[in-house]
C-alpha cells in the first residue's frame, strides 16, 4: 500500500481534479488531498470577520466562495446525478458555515469552519471517482486522525482506528481521506497547522506501514536551489531524510517540516512527485546518504539576529541557559546560534515578542539586532572528516557580508546569516561554486 498526497494546487480546479483521478487509480493506495487552492484561505478570512462580530463580512465571502464551487461542480460531473449529490453535499457544508455566523465565535468553532475545506475537496472527488466508475471509499481522517494531550499525533490510536477502518472496506479499490485535519484529545475538531497535509500523509504512511509515501505537487522534484532566484537549477534525484528536513525547515516551500520525521522514524521512503508530469522521477527521500555529495541550498527569509555581549566572563556557567530561557518565556524558537568567549548571536523568525525579549537581555549585556536579514543553508553530506566543503562554502561568500555562520550541529548542514539584498547574490554564487563549477 502506498499513501498519495495531492496539495491545494493539485485539486484546485475541476480540471486538476480530473488529472489527479487519472495518477490514482487502484491497489488500495490512501489518497490525501488538502483542500482547492484558495479554500483554506478563505476560511480563515470568514473566521476573522467572525471574531470581529462582522456576519456580513464573513456571509460576503460565504457566498463567493459557494458560486466558485458551484461552478467547479458544473464541471467535474458529467452526469446530473452526481452533480446533484455533490450539489447537496457542498450546500450541506456551506449551511454548516453559515450556521456560526449566527452566535459566539471561538477558538472551537474557527477549527470546525477550517476543516470544512478538505471535508469538501475529498467528498468531490470520491464522488467523481464513484462516477467514473472506480471504487473508492472515503475514510474521515476525523475517525481516526488524533492529537494527544500535548497536541501532538497519536500513533497508537490513529493505527488502530485506521486499521478498523481500511478493514470495514474490503472491496476497495482506493481510499480518500482528508489531510490536515484531526480531534484533538478530548474530541473536539482540530488541525495539524497550516500546510499540515504533507504531515497527515506522513502519520497515515507510518500508521500502516506504507511501501512509500507520494507527495505530489506541481513542481519537479525538490530543486538544489531557488529557481526563483537562481537560473538553471536541477532537481536534486535522492535526499537523505536529514538533509530534506534541513531544507524544508530552512525554506524549500515543497515539503512542510513535520512531514519527515514520521517516515525517517519508520524508514518509509517519501518520494516527491509532479502532477504535471507524472512520469519524471521528482525527489526520492530515504535512509540512504551520497557520499560527499553537496545537495542544495535553500533561503529562509524575515530572519532577526540578536546578539548579546559581555564586558564580564560570558560564558560562565548559566549565561546560555540564562540568555535560551529568555526565549523559552516568550515561547521565541532560536534558529541558528554562535558563540564565542564575550558573546552570543542568535536568530529568530518571530518577532513577536523581540522588545520584550531585548530588555530582558540586557541584564547580561549590550543586545544588538539586525533586522530584515535571511538564513542561507547548505546541505548535503557534510560529515565533518570529509575535507573542503567548509572551504567552497565560505570562497562563494567572497563578496557577501555575512553575519553569522554555523556548523557543527549536524552532518547535513552549514548555515550562514547574510543581508536581504544580499540573498539572490549569495544564492547565484552558492550554485556556481557547488553545483556548476563555474567558479
Ligand atoms: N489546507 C490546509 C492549508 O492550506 C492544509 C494543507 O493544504 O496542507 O494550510
Ligand atoms: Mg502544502
Amino acid at each position: 500500500m502506498k499513501v498519495l498526497k495531492f496539495g491545494g494546487t493539485s485539486v484546485g480546479s475541476a480540471q486538476r481534479m480530473k488529472e489527479v483521478a487519472k495518477l490514482i487509480t487502484g491497489s488500495r493506495n490512501i489518497i490525501v488531498l488538502s483542500a482547492m487552492s484558495g479554500t483554506t484561505n478563505s476560511l480563515v478570512e470568514i473566521s476573522e470577520y467572525l471574531y470581529k462580530k462582522n456576519p456580513d463580512g464573513a456571509n460576503e465571502i460565504i457566498n463567493q466562495l459557494a458560486q466558485k464551487y458551484d461552478r467547479h461542480i458544473d464541471e467535474l460531473y458529467s452526469t446530473e446525478e452526481y452533480k446533484q449529490k455533490a450539489r447537496e453535499y457542498v450546500k450541506s457544508h456551506f449551511d454548516y458555515i453559515r450556521s456560526f455566523t449566527k452566535d459566539l465565535f471561538t477558538l472551537f468553532e474557527e477549527k470546525i469552519i477550517l476543516a470544512q475545506g478538505e471535508l469538501i475537496s475529498t467528498g468531490m472527488m470520491n464522488f467523481y471517482l464513484n462516477e467514473i466508475g472506480v471504487k473508492s471509499v472515503l475514510i474521515p481522517a476525523l475517525d481516526y486522525m488524533r492529537t494527544d494531550k500535548n497536541a501532538e499525533p497519536d500513533p497508537v490510536y490513529i493505527k488502530e482506528k485506521l486499521f478498523k477502518l481500511l478493514a470495514e472496506h474490503d472491496d476497495a479499490e482506493l481510499f480518500i481521506t482528508q489531510g490536515y485535519i484531526c480531534r484533538n484529545a478530548y474530541g473536539e475538531i482540530d488541525n495539524l497547522q497550516r500546510g499540515g497535509s504533507d504531515y497527515s500523509a506522513s502519520l497515515i504512511g507510518a500508521a500502516i506501514g506504507a511501501e512509500e509515501i507520494q507527495i505530489w505537487t506541481d513542481i519537479d522534484g525538490m530543486h538544489n536551489n531557488d529557481p526563483r532566484f537562481v537560473e538553471g537549477t536541477t532537481p536534486v534525484r535522492h535526499l537523505h531524510f536529514e538533509e530534506a528536513a534541513e531544507l524544508a525547515y530552512f525554506g524549500a516551500k515543497i515539503l512542510h517540516p513535520t512531514c519527515i520525521l514520521p517516515a525517517k522514524l519508520n524508514n518509509i521512503p517519501v518520494r516527491l512527485l509532479n502532477t504535471m508530469q507524472p512520469d519524471a522521477p521528482g525527489t526520492l527521500i530515504s535512509n540512504q546518504t551520497e557520499k560527499g555529495k553537496i545537495k542544495a541550498v535553500a533561503a529562509k527569509d524575515n530572519i532577526t539576529a540578536i546578539k548579546i555581549k559581555s564586558g564580564r566572563m560570558l560564558l560562565a556557567t548559566g549565561f546560555l541557559r540564562k540568555v535560551f530561557e529568555i526565549f523559552e518565556n516568550y515561547q521565541t524558537p532560536i534558529d541558528m546560534v554562535t558563540t564565542s568567549e564575550v558573546g552570543v548571536s542568535v536568530t529568530i523568525d518571530n518577532r513577536k515578542h523581540l522588545d520584550e525579549i531585548v530588555d530582558d537581555l540586557k541584564k547580561y549585556g549590550t543586545v544588538s539586532v539586525d533586522h530584515d536579514m535571511v538564513i542561507i543553508c547548505v546541505v548535503g553530506d557534510l560529515e565533518w572528516d570529509n575535507i573542503g566543503f567548509e572551504s567552497r562554502i565560505v570562497e562563494a561568500m567572497h563578496d557577501v557580508p555575512v553575519r553569522m555562520i554555523s556548523y557543527g550541529g549536524s552532518n547535513y548542514n552549514v548555515s550562514l546569516l547574510v543581508k536581504a539584498e544580499d540573498k539572490r547574490k549569495a544564492l547565484r554564487e552558492l550554485s556556481d561554486h557547488l553545483f556548476n563549477n563555474k567558479k
